[in-house]
């Protein structure tokens, strides 16, 4: 992406470090975003609610809440991009966790230009997501499988409920549903679904699994729609 593109792109930095939200300022505004900044996590909310952001760069430890709560009330209304600054390893662990629906997170220490590079990632892995149709995107045309994937409103309807899902868990579960029958590996499911894939990370997939498949189960206790192969990965069963 040039910096060209990126000037159609604005980003809310929220971070009370002055040294190091400065560095992120000038970084993403040298790369042609228009970034606005805040130390405080209520005014973060005041600014998202006020204006649309294409990506949040979101501090974990703020002082007046941290990160975690912002990024919930942020989701009550929104899907932006979330990055997390995180300091501490526990801090690591528990956007790992991934109920918050963040969507990538970068330890301190960071180079300025590592974080612009998974800023510009994000924000065009949230255009795909939420652009027209995919050619294969239909789920619902193949062996009337119950599921109906609307990739704009990051929606998953499974016998004609809808899920809850985290980003993750959506991701996840829409590249099973689009290919049905394909067994995909826990390397490949990663790829598809995180921005920056980590083969040391591939048992979240299965703690991912374990998740989406309980959310089925609340739906149709009765059905197992996700196969496992073991030693391989995951598959999304084919025939309904
Ligand atoms: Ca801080």
């Amino acid at each position: 992406m040039s910096s060209a593109e990126n000037c159609a792109s604005r980003v809310l930095v929220v971070e009370d470090e002055p040294s190091i939200r400065d560095s992120i300022v000038y970084a993403l505004e040298s790369e042609g975003f228009t970034v606005d900044w805040t130390a405080s996590g209520r005014e973060a909310l005041a600014k998202a609610a006020a204006m649309t952001y294409q990506l949040v760069v979101l501090d974990v430890g703020l002082p007046d809440m941290n990160g975690f709560d912002v990024c919930r009330v942020l989701r009550e209304n929104s899907q932006v991009p979330v990055i997390f600054l995180t300091a501490r390893a526990s801090e690591v662990d528990r956007v790992v966790g991934l109920e918050l629906g963040a969507d990538d997170y970068v330890t301190k220490p960071f180079s300025p230009r590592e974080l612009s590079a998974r800023v510009r990632a994000n924000i065009r892995r949230a255009q795909l997501a939420g652009g027209s149709p995919r050619a294969e995107g239909q789920a619902q045309s193949k062996s009337g499988a119950p599921f109906q994937i609307d990739h704009e409103r990051w929606v998953i309807q499974y016998f004609d409920v809808s899920l809850s899902l985290s980003r993750y868990e959506f991701r996840l579960l829409a590249v099973l549903v689009e290919k049905p029958g394909r067994v995909y590996s826990r390397a490949q499911l990663m790829d598809a679904a995180w921005e920056e894939p980590d083969a040391s990370m591939e048992r979240t997939v299965d703690s991912h699994i374990k998740s989406l498949r309980s959310k089925l189960k609340s739906v149709r206790a009765d059905l197992d729609p996700i196969q496992t192969h073991r030693g391989i990965g995951y598959s999304m069963k084919e025939d309904w």
